[in-house]
């Protein structure tokens, strides 16, 4: 946000010839540049069992990669980072940010539906909170947390969560920014030797449903009245005061949480880690790990290796998400009654994820009268899908350049098996007559809904190649369709293919 100054200037010359003084306002822009930030602490206004105090343990040999303006811009920067000769070193930790004191904080979680413990920031070193966002190295060295770890992040697990951070938001789904990827020299021990990476992470908050599970299980239930305190000032304000204060509090969790999990459905997003640990206390999409979009439509897909059982699997989220919440309800019972929690959960959760899911499909479909047939429609619709096998992002795409009884064959060009949408299809027409706006509109708003370019993993998996031959062109290329996924970018068009069979669907490990 540029500052704008109002500045009162004496003229000598019109005084003279007007013996009036007159008062000339001029409006200076003075710009900010990132390392001119001022940081606060808000964090660590509350007790020393909610953190460490720790420095960060710069990178050997740091280089940018890469950095986000969009992200820049929420904290009031507005000066070309590309030209902040200090962002490298904030980013490594080797300079603080104005106001900066540096810590690590704790949580704990269920990890796979077993509760683990203490957590806490193993590898993530908190700088401090600016406009409302705060900032944090992730992959900066070992903590109090770190339990066996290395305290590193590796460059291919780096670059994924910087490019999904600013891909989320281009999608219009809450999550954590990433300001900057930078990479280094320092080895780091995986299943081979790779080398070390810190994205700049950015949260309107950092609290997740493992710091109350925390501090439950420990036993400090007067801690509990503090954090949320904490939260409510930081992600709930205008609940402030209000009667039943901590049962609004977790409505408004239920609620967000909700919201969130229905738009990771809609666009055939799969988080695959969904530990109580990695969820975010306001909701948002944080933690990104082994991640994926959908290639063809899977309603049973797991992309995380590890989740043998497939608790995470793609139709399985809105039920974890709601086991999450029952988790958070247990351990907020020393605040809300358990029973008033639980009545919460059950009549908002699903009517929430139900009512704003619903919305978001008819958008996509672009049926915007309601008609009764509509949810049969859209039921039909994700049968017909997950029989044709076809990519789920490129099937909207295609849709929203849909006529009616006209052009089939573009859509049912990209499936295996053509026979279920062809015929789906048909009904699709019939309904899309019922709508009163003009074709052209509908296509309009449907291409507005329903993103050209989605970060699929084979695509990340490219960009991670040449990363690792030191060419970072596609990084900032994927950057670019991250930010701005319903536009056309002609010269980028690479961008948006499809999985080669081999890798549709793969699965990743935690490995990162
Ligand atoms: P994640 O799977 O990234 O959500 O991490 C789960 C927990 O393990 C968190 O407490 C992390 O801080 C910790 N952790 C993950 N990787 C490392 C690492 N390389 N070094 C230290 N702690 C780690
Ligand atoms: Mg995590």
């Amino acid at each position: 946000m540029a500052i704008v100054q109002h500045i009162s200037t004496y003229n000598p010359l019109s005084s003279l010839s007007n013996k009036k003084q007159t008062l000339k306002i001029n409006l200076i822009k003075r710009s900010m540049k990132f390392s001119n930030l001022k940081l606060t602490t808000p964090y660590l206004d509350l007790a020393p069992t909610f953190y460490q105090k720790v420095a960060p343990t710069p990178l050997d040999k740091p280089f940018l990669i890469s950095s986000s303006q969009s992200a820049a811009n929420l904290l009031g920067v507005d000066e070309d980072l590309a030209l902040d000769e200090a962002l490298l070193s904030i980013v490594n930790g080797e300079t603080k940010l104005e106001g900066s004191e540096t810590f690590a904080m704790c949580y704990g979680g269920h990890q796979f539906g077993e509760f683990t413990g203490l957590l806490g920031d193993g590898r993530v070193i908190n700088l401090g909170k600016v406009q409302g966002q705060n900032l944090q190295l992730k992959g900066a060295g070992l903590t109090s947390y770190s339990r066996l770890g290395d305290g590193r992040a590796v460059l291919r697990s780096s670059l994924r969560e910087y490019l999904i951070s600013e891909a989320m938001y281009g999608l219009g789904i809450a999550t954590s920014r990433a300001l900057a990827l930078i990479g280094s020299y320092t080895d780091v021990r995986r299943e081979k030797p790779e080398k070390g990476a810190i994205v700049l992470r950015l949260s309107p908050t950092w609290v997740r449903f493992g710091t109350f599970e925390y501090f439950y299980a420990s036993g400090e239930h007067d801690k509990l009245k503090d954090l949320a305190d904490y939260v409510i000032d930081e992600s709930f304000p205008s609940l402030k005061n209000s009667e039943d204060m901590y049962l609004n509090m977790y409505t408004q969790i239920v609620k967000n949480t909700a919201i969130t999990i229905a738009k990771w459905q809609s666009v055939g997003f799969n988080h695959g880690v969904m530990n109580t640990d990695n969820m975010s206390i306001d909701g948002r999409t944080i933690d990104y790990g082994p991640f994926a979009f959908l290639d063809d439509y899977n309603p049973h897909n797991v992309c995380n290796e590890t989740d043998k059982q497939g608790l995470y699997s793609f139709k399985n989220q809105p039920i974890a998400a709601r086991w999450n919440l029952d988790m958070l309800a247990r351990v907020l019972s020393p605040l809300i009654e358990y029973d008033l929690s639980e009545e919460i959960l059950t009549d908002t959760f699903w009517s929430t994820y139900t009512k704003v899911y619903q919305t978001l499909l008819y958008d996509k479909m672009g049926l915007y009268r309601k008609e009764d047939e509509d949810k049969e429609l859209l039921e039909s619709m994700m049968r017909a899908l997950g029989s044709s096998t076809i990519d789920y992002t490129l099937f909207f795409r295609k849709l929203s350049r849909f006529s009616v009884d006209k052009n089939k064959s573009n859509i049912l060009a990209s499936c295996v098996n053509r026979e279920p949408l062809d015929k789906w299809l048909d009904s699709y027409s019939q309904r899309l007559k019922k709508e009163t706006l003009s074709e052209d509109v509908r296509q309009q708003k449907m291409l507005k809904i329903n993103p050209k370019y989605i970060l699929k993993n084979h695509i990340l998996q490219e960009a991670i190649v040449k990363a690792e031959q030191d060419d970072f062109s596609m990084v900032n290329e994927l950057l670019i369709v991250a930010l701005a996924p319903f536009d056309e970018h002609p010269e980028l068009e690479y961008l948006c293919k499809p999985a080669p069979m081999k890798t549709n669907n793969v699965q990743l490990s935690c490995s990162s």
